[in-house]
Order: C-alpha cells, then sequence, then structure tokens
C-alpha cells in the first residue's frame, strides 16, 4: 500500500522509515506545515503535542539535510524542557535510522562530558534546551555558523518558562541567514511579538482541533468528598484493571503523597515525575512507563507538558487543574492519534464548581458520574475540612462582592485573635504549591 507522505516527495529511506514507525497518512499539521517548510520558508505552526508537530518539522528539516556530513550541525531544535528534547530525539532517532545523520540531543542537570563528546564526534542536528546549548557554546564545545534552521517547539512554554533572554542570545550566535520553524501549543498575543522577533514572513499553519479537547476522549468528573477517598478510589480502579493511567496533582507535594501511597498498596506499580526530581529519575520515570514496566504515572502540569506517550489508557485529574490549558493538556495525553481514553476528574466540594466552570467554558460534554459503591468514604485529612470551606467561601466572595463569608468569621477566636491556619490536605500549600 501507498504511504501516504509519498505525496510530499521525499526520499525512499524516510517512507521506510515512517512505515517501520507504523505512520502512513499525515495529520492536519502535517498535511499544512511540511509543504511550505520543504520550500525553504519560515512556519508558524499551532499545534500541541498530539498533532503529529514532531514529524511536522523533523520530516522536512531530515528531507533537506539527507546525509551526513563532514562539519557541524545545520540545524538546531530549541525545547523547553529536557524530557522533551530527549523525546524530539528519540523521533529522530527513528525517522533517520536508514540514513548516517546524526543528532545530538543536550540538556542540563547532568554531566557535559558524554554531550561535549557526542558534538565532537560530528553531528548535522543538535536538540537541545536553550541553557545548555548556550552554556556548551561559551566553552567553544559547539560550532553553529553553519546552522540553517532554527526550530522552536513548544514557543509559549519556552516564554512562559522564562527563556527569552536565553533564545535572543542563541539568534544572536547563528545565523541571519536560515529557515525558522516555530510551533506553540496556544496563540496569545505575547506570543505574536516573539513570532515577530524570531520569524521572516512565515506561512501560518494551525490544526483545526487547537483548543478543542481531543473527540474521542470520554470525559468524567466524579464528585468525592477528600483526598482520602481519592485515595481510595484511584486503589480502586487500578484493582479493577485500568491499564495505563497517568494522575495529575497540582502540586509535587501531592504527587509525592498519591505516588506513595500507590506504592504502600501496590509495589512497584508507580513512578512519580515532578520538577523536584533529578533528571535522571524523571527519564528513568518515563521510560519505565513508556515501557510499560509500571501502571500508573503520577505527575505535575509543569513536569510532563509535551510528553508524548503513547496508549495511555486513562487521565485522572486527581486534583482539578488551576487552567483550562492544563485541562486540555492533562485530556489531551490520552486518546492519542487514532486511539480512544478516558479522563475522569476527581472534585472535592471546592473542586466541583471549578470542573463545571471548565466543562462550560469548554463547550465539553463531562458527564457527572458517582463514585463506585465500594469506595469507602475515607476520614477528613487535619485541616483538610477547612481548607476546602475557605476554598468555596473565596468562590462566593469573588462571585458577589457583598457575600461576608461563613467561614472566616468563624475561624476567629474568642479572644479575637485568629486562629492559625492549618496545615493544607495538599501538603500546605493550597496555592502556588510547587509542580
Ligand atoms: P507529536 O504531536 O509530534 O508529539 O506526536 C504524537 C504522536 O503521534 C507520536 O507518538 C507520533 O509517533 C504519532 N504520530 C505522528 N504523526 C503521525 C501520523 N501521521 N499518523 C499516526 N501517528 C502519528
Amino acid at each position: 500500500m501507498k504511504n501516504g507522505f509519498e505525496a510530499f516527495r521525499i526520499t525512499r529511506q524516510f517512507i521506510d522509515a515512517l512505515d517501520a514507525m507504523g505512520i502512513d497518512t499525515p495529520t492536519e499539521i502535517q498535511d499544512k506545515a511540511i509543504v511550505p517548510a520543504l520550500a525553504g520558508q519560515d512556519v508558524l505552526g499551532i499545534a500541541e503535542t498530539g498533532s503529529g508537530k514532531t514529524l511536522a518539522y523533523l520530516l522536512p528539516l531530515a528531507a533537506k539535510i539527507k546525509y551526513a556530513r563532514e562539519g557541524h550541525p545545520l540545524a538546531v531544535v530549541l525545547a523547553p524542557s529536557k524530557e522533551l528534547a530527549v523525546q524530539i530525539h528519540r523521533v529522530w532517532c527513528s525517522l533517520a535510522a536508514n540514513t548516517d545523520m546524526r543528532a545530538v540531543c543536550l540538556y542540563g542537570g547532568v554531566g557535559k562530558k558524554t554531550q561535549v563528546a557526542a558534538l565532537e564526534a560530528g553531528c548535522e542536528v543538535v536538540i537541545t534546551t536553550p541553557g545548555r546549548l548556550i552554556d556548551l557554546y561559551s566553552f567553544g564545545h559547539v560550532f553553529l555558523r553553519q546552522v540553517r534552521t532554527l526550530v522552536l517547539d513548544e514557543a509559549d512554554r519556552m516564554m512562559e518558562m522564562g527563556f527569552m533572554p536565553q533564545l535572543r542570545s542563541i539568534l544572536e550566535i547563528i545565523p541571519v541567514k536560515r529557515q525558522n520553524l516555530l510551533f506553540s501549543a496556544t496563540f496569545p498575543e505575547r506570543m505574536e511579538h516573539m513570532a515577530g522577533e524570531f520569524l521572516d514572513f512565515p506561512v501560518r499553519v494551525e490544526s483545526a482541533e487547537h483548543g478543542k479537547p481531543v473527540e474521542s476522549v470520554i470525559q468524567q468528573w466524579v464528585p468525592v468528598p477528600n483526598f482520602r477517598t481519592k485515595l481510595g478510589f484511584l486503589r480502586h480502579v487500578l484493582d479493577g484493571g485500568w491499564e495505563r493511567v497517568m494522575v495529575f496533582c497540582r502540586t509535587r507535594d501531592a504527587a509525592e503523597r498519591v505516588s506513595k501511597y500507590l506504592e504502600r498498596r501496590r509495589p512497584g506499580s508507580v513512578r512519580v515525575l515532578h520538577s523536584n526530581k533529578g533528571q535522571h529519575s524523571r527519564i528513568n520515570a518515563l521510560d519505565a512507563f513508556r515501557e510499560g514496566e509500571v501502571q500508573v504515572l503520577v505527575t505535575t502540569d509543569v513536569s510532563s507538558r509535551g510528553i508524548d506517550i503513547a496508549g495511555v489508557s486513562h487521565v485522572v485529574n486527581f486534583e482539578i487543574p488551576k487552567t483550562i490549558e492544563d485541562y486540555l493538556h492533562r485530556i489531551g495525553r490520552t486518546a492519542r492519534i487514532n486511539t480512544e481514553g478516558t479522563a475522569v476528574s476527581l472534585a472535592n466540594p471546592a473542586e466541583a464548581p471549578e470542573i463545571l466552570a471548565i466543562a462550560e467554558a469548554l463547550g465539553a460534554d463531562v458527564v457527572r458520574t458517582e463514585l463506585p459503591a465500594a469506595v469507602e468514604q475515607a476520614p477528613d485529612l487535619p485541616g483538610e475540612r477547612q481548607e476546602i470551606a475557605r476554598a468555596l467561601d473565596m468562590m462566593k466572595r469573588k462571585a458577589d462582592s457583598t457575600y461576608k463569608g461563613a467561614f472566616h468569621d468563624k475561624q476567629k477566636r474568642p479572644g479575637g485573635a485568629k486562629k492559625r491556619q492549618s496545615r493544607s490536605a495538599k501538603g500546605g500549600k493550597s496555592k502556588g504549591g510547587k509542580r
């Protein structure tokens, strides 16, 4: 059978590689981005992980370089996290498997020796986080004067994470005459300025699904009284055979608690991934989950963004995300291209209005489902009830400025001094906890 990518007139070695990857029909973003990118134009792609964006830029990149050269890197791919850089490198290795081209993957948090050795051995493509590239450049380990193509993947994340100064420094050290491909999951106004800075008359391409939950994700929410009952729910569904589950928490403290609980009840079934984990531990956790060695990956929004893992059967929002973007990102981890999946949001009484607001804003059908009868209602954690009451109070105050609040008045001690607030059920930081 003919591979749909043959229409792009790319050489057989790449078609064979795509066949080996089981990829035969271009996704929408690939359909729209590959032709202008092959023609040498700048491309602004609005597409998230799961849309096939990586191949949308790697394929034209590889098709243009074609074979290994003696010189220095011809292309730089910038990514906001080490995990994403590793993932892009993995796709590159599959795509370039039938060629002699080499890509080097660079990221911080680990020693430089291996990366420097890889650079010295020569490569055509550098896939890197911004900080490590500048670091290695400043010590003379990487030569960038032959770069002809610059890719910025998850440009919105890079901006959010404060990488702009580094990105600007990189622009200063690579040749002005080059092709730029910029991909971003969202396109807020600030991104327009960034696009103006990095791109020259770009062709703008967008995946139609952008901003909408993937149709094939079944979305449910379950009212759950408290943290411990949520743990009971998790254990119940894992015992019941949910296969590959990503569990999202708001903070890394909560992620730690959840993973420790699961490790105690179901030893060897879980890994945890958050921003406080060391580099190797994060990559190992991802690999173990990707390879199916563990059933569950517990994580936070920040550290798992952009991660592509095939075949996630269920996403559990153990805590409701703060933003619609985070919600979309989380549920997009399941039901990747051509597959189905379920996203279940566990909401305590303070979170119930939040998930309903997200559903309404998205126009999504998030179906209320009751807690299974087999899951026992566990007692609150110390201070949890007050925290929920406080959150509900805040919500009411926001909605109605004349609302006096039931909770805060009760908190006053007879002597008039405010009672010390108890530590949060989520590790003491209900808001702004580290992710
Ligand atoms: P990405 O959005 O680049 O992270 O890709 C998400 C997932 O889709 C990866 O696992 C890719 O291997 C896969 N993929 C990319 N392009 C296609 C395609 N045309 N058909 C099927 N799967 C694809």
